[in-house]
């Protein structure tokens, strides 16, 4: 059997490795329009803030890597048409200028996303940026050391808005975070963590800038000079646009079905609109387990890779559905490490789901153990449906990293599980890492007296 997968990054590059363990004898080819495998944006703050030295290891796989375990890989080769009647694709080969026809038994699509342009004027100006992919990577870093770089101003304050951020403050910079919405990291935690976190953002020269719609970018000498908002002008010499992607769909025309927004149309099994052709990662919605599998958009490599493997076992004839998923996440900021996971308080409205949340603070150790031995405060909150006491999310944060608890928040709302069963779950007490109950615990306790 024939299989193409199109796109090197989490999704593409999870197929392949599962096409190889599951029957390492397909014959396997692997497209990628641009000049490099398997680059891992999720890896880009560690290369910015030096702590990985080579941009090239910021990624899972080599062309050699792969060229040695059987897979056919084209680089610089983009995959620009799909004919379903003959089931071929027609390649671009950027290398040399040469097009030509390759037959599919299956296709696999995993083209991703690119940075959403804002509707301004000035977009165009030179210094203007986005953060994703290993081109933007090499170009940021080079301005987090360019003399001439001393306002930074990042437009969104999402995930990738505030490594951006975090980044450029590091480096020595002013930094502004405008974002639309009212808090900053708004879609992923409440106000009680995102008020301590917008703190933490102004000790570290982190500006936040809230609430504020862009207006436009103004320029000197073709170069950006100022961010233009409805409520405010910002200095800027260079700008980080971080706020949101859009698919990377348009040349698939109307050869499978999308969204209105340009999302292609999947099935639990990843299957597209048409036979044989699949589609995972960032051009595609998922399952939402809180909401009992109705669909949303959640851009994460988790879950592309999840969609990765679903979609190569699909392809090679297993009928397996792909599980929903809770959208689980985690970042540190400065001091701070943050997990969420599901539903919480600020989006339950959009979910449409009835919820209640508790929010309880303890330490991460008993309270003998001195702070400068590792003891901090931890901050819990759990969203559940009030009637049935169904957990649905939760956000956890410290200056202690603790965010693995959320896993067990994100398995407990696969899972289906109430506030009964987490109150009293088994969970280890070491003085070393935790307290006799569990944060986890705790705060299912209290949600429980809260529900009554
Ligand atoms: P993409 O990563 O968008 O890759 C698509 C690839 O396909 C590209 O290389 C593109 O060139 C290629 N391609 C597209 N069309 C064609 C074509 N027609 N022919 C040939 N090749 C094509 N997620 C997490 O879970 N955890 C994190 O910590 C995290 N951190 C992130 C940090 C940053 C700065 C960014 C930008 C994203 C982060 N993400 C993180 C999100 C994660 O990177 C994405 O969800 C993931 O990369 C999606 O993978 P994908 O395969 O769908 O597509």
């Amino acid at each position: 059997m024939k299989v193409i997968v199109v796109g090197s990054s989490h999704g593409g590059y999870e197929a392949v490795r599962e096409l190889l363990m599951d029957e390492p004898d397909t014959e396997i080819q692997w497209y990628e329009k641009g000049g490099f495998i398997s680059f891992l944006s999720c890896g880009m703050q560690l290369y910015l803030e030096g702590y990985v030295k080579n941009v090239n290891d910021v990624s899972y796989a080599t062309p050699e890597e792969m060229r040695s375990k059987g897979v056919s890989v084209f680089v610089e080769q983009e995959i620009t048409a799909i004919d379903p009647d003959k089931r071929t694709v027609h390649v671009i080969n950027h290398q040399d200028g040469t097009e030509r026809d390759e037959t599919y038994d299956k296709l696999i699509l995993s083209p991703g996303a690119v940075p959403a342009t804002l509707p301004v004027e000035g977009t165009d100006l030179e210094n203007v940026y986005a953060m994703r992919g290993r081109d933007w990577a090499i170009k940021l870093k080079q301005k987090t050391v360019d003399p001439d770089v001393r306002n930074v101003v990042i437009v969104g304050a999402g995930y990738i808005g505030i490594e951006a951020a975090e980044v450029f403050a590091n480096a020595g910079m002013n930094v502004t975070v405008i974002d639309v919405l009212p808090r900053m990291l708004d879609t992923y935690l409440d106000e009680e963590f995102t008020d301590i976190l917008t703190k933490e953002m102004e000790n570290n020269n982190v500006q936040a800038a809230p609430g504020q719609n862009i207006q436009r970018f103004e320029g000197k000498d073709g170069k950006v000079s100022k961010v233009v908002t409805d409520q405010g002008t910002y200095d800027a010499d260079l700008v980080v646009v971080a706020a949101g992607i859009k698919p990377n769909t348009k040349w698939l025309g109307d050869t499978l079905e999308l969204t209105s927004g340009g999302l292609i149309q999947i099935d639990d099994y990843l299957q597209t609109s048409v036979p044989d052709i699949y589609a995972i990662g960032d051009a595609t919605l998922v399952k939402f387990a809180p909401t009992d599998g109705k669909e949303t958009r959640i851009a994460l490599a988790s879950n592309a890779r999840r969609q990765g493997r679903f979609a190569a076992k699909n392809a090679l004839g297993y009928k397996k559905a792909m599980p929903s998923v809770s959208g689980s996440s985690a970042l540190s900021l400065f001091d701070y490490n943050f997990a969420s996971t599901g539903i919480k308080e600020g989006t339950a409205e959009t979910y449409g789901v009835e919820t209640m949340s508790t929010l309880v603070t303890d330490s991460y150790r008993p309270p003998f153990v001195p702070e400068k031995h590792g003891n901090a405060e931890v901050y819990f909150k759990l969203t559940y449906d009030p009637n049935t006491t169904r957990i649905l999310g939760g956000q956890i944060m410290s200056r202690e990293d603790v965010t693995q608890n959320i896993n067990v928040i994100s398995l407990a709302i696969q899972e289906k599980l109430t506030l009964e069963d987490l109150a009293y779950a088994d969970f280890f007490f070491q003085p070393d890492f935790d307290r006799p109950w569990s944060i986890l615990n705790v705060g299912a306790q209290q949600a429980l007296r809260d529900v009554e």
